[in-house]
């Protein structure tokens, strides 16, 4: 991809971190390939970094680390 769908901004091939919430679960992935808008931020996932998030959200292989993840209440 070379332009945002959205805003039309150029979009760069970036390693991210990605939030991913699941029902009441949250997952955290780091080192996520992604195509990142300059522009609006707008991310793009692969299909490869897709189907390995999915079978980790589905399946639940044990995790590298476990991160605390601070939740507010307004
Ligand atoms: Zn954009």
């Amino acid at each position: 991809m070379e332009r945002c769908y959205f805003c039309k901004g150029k979009v760069m091939g970036r390693t991210i971190r990605h939030v991913h919430q699941w029902g009441e679960k949250v997952f955290i992935f780091k080192n996520v390939p992604a195509e990142v808008c300059s522009q609006c931020g707008e991310t793009y996932f692969g299909p490869e970094a897709l189907e390995k998030m999915d079978r980790v959200v589905t399946g639940l292989p044990e995790p590298e680390e476990i991160s605390p993840v601070p939740v507010y209440s307004l």
